[in-house]
């Protein structure tokens, strides 16, 4: 059943069950959760579910309804998130779409709005959009989706059901990657690093991402230009979607780097396929300049909200 497809979250997909067999929906749903674990497939799933002809707990993936919200033609499914150049989710769509939720749902017995990257709301997006949460229309889910709950305003997250989705296994991660179609030995080795977000384990398996990063860490150990560095810094502030899954990496092989330094063994390691190679790296850096490096990539990791300026970040990283 299409449900079962969902890998790795029995216990969201349990409530969620339980609450479609009981026909107790609620007007609003928080799935929170890093990025990568099923939230949104979920979502999708629920809005299937929710008007699927089938009528069980669950969805046919066959009926008319199942085929217009697998083509996003549905007219009762909407999603919402920040628009593709923009960081945040304005006040005018949250308004657009409180003006198109007035009347019933068109076809199906649900309406059904999946608020993507939710904790982009802005202050007056989320303002506006608890109007919806305390008197919700008839016959409508909302369904908010973040990597935190503490992200979100408390007054709109005290208005939701909550749903926490849990980090993916390794394990987990190995099977969606293998049924994509990736080897099963890049497979575990993407999983191995992936921090349970099968999203982070896609990105390493992009092979840029690995070049940027081994340019990264080769620019750690040996000082640059400053000319490089700044270069370097651009390029990366330009794709911050990928930061993330980078930064993890550089934290881990600095990591990896100090306690070689201190004599750790392979297996202690993130990386112990390449112990030799970092026992030689961290034999050219000072300890203390290694030290400050480690605590920089922590604060460009620690910044929830992007306000820190990333270039500049980066460059500080760099020219360290
Ligand atoms: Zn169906």
């Amino acid at each position: 059943m299409p449900f079962d497809a969902i890998i790795g979250q029995s216990r969201p997909l349990m409530i969620l069950k339980r609450m479609l067999h009981s026909g107790n929906v609620a007007h609003a749903l928080l799935f929170s959760g890093i990025a990568g674990v099923g939230k949104h497939t979920t979502a999708r799933a629920l809005s299937r579910a929710l008007n699927c002809a089938g009528g069980s707990a669950d969805f046919c993936g066959v009926c008319p309804s199942c085929k217009k919200t697998a083509t996003g033609m549905h007219p009762d499914i909407m999603e919402i998130a920040p628009p593709p150049d923009k960081h945040v989710i304005k006040i005018d769509q949250i308004r657009s779409l409180q003006n198109s939720i007035i009347y019933a749902p068109v076809e199906g017995p649900w309406r059904v709005v999946i608020i993507d990257q939710a904790e982009r709301l802005n202050k007056e997006a989320a303002n506006c959009l608890l109007k919806t949460l305390e008197e919700p229309p008839q016959a409508t889910v909302l369904i908010l989706i973040a990597s935190s709950a503490a992200r979100l305003l408390p007054t709109v997250v005290s208005r939701c059901q909550k749903i926490a989705f849990a980090p993916l296994s390794g394990h987990d991660i190995r099977t969606l990657l293998e049924r994509a179609g990736i080897p099963a030995d890049t497979a575990a080795r993407a999983a191995a690093h992936a921090h349970g977000s099968l999203h982070r384990a896609r990105q390493l398996l992009d092979g840029s991402l690995l070049e940027d990063f081994n340019r990264l860490a080769s620019m750690m150990i040996a000082r640059r230009a400053a000319d490089e560095c700044f270069e370097m810094a651009a390029t990366l502030a330009k794709a911050p979607d990928r930061l993330p899954a980078l930064l993890i990496l550089l934290l881990e092989w600095l990591r990896d780097m100090r306690l070689c330094r201190h004599g750790a063994h392979a297996e202690q390691l993130f990386n112990p396929g390449q112990a030799d190679a970092l026992m030689h790296a961290a034999r050219q850096i000072e300890p203390l300049r290694l030290n400050r490096q480690i605590a920089q990539v922590c604060r460009l990791m620690d910044d929830p909200q992007r306000t820190y300026n990333m270039q500049l970040g980066l460059e500080s990283l760099l020219l360290s």
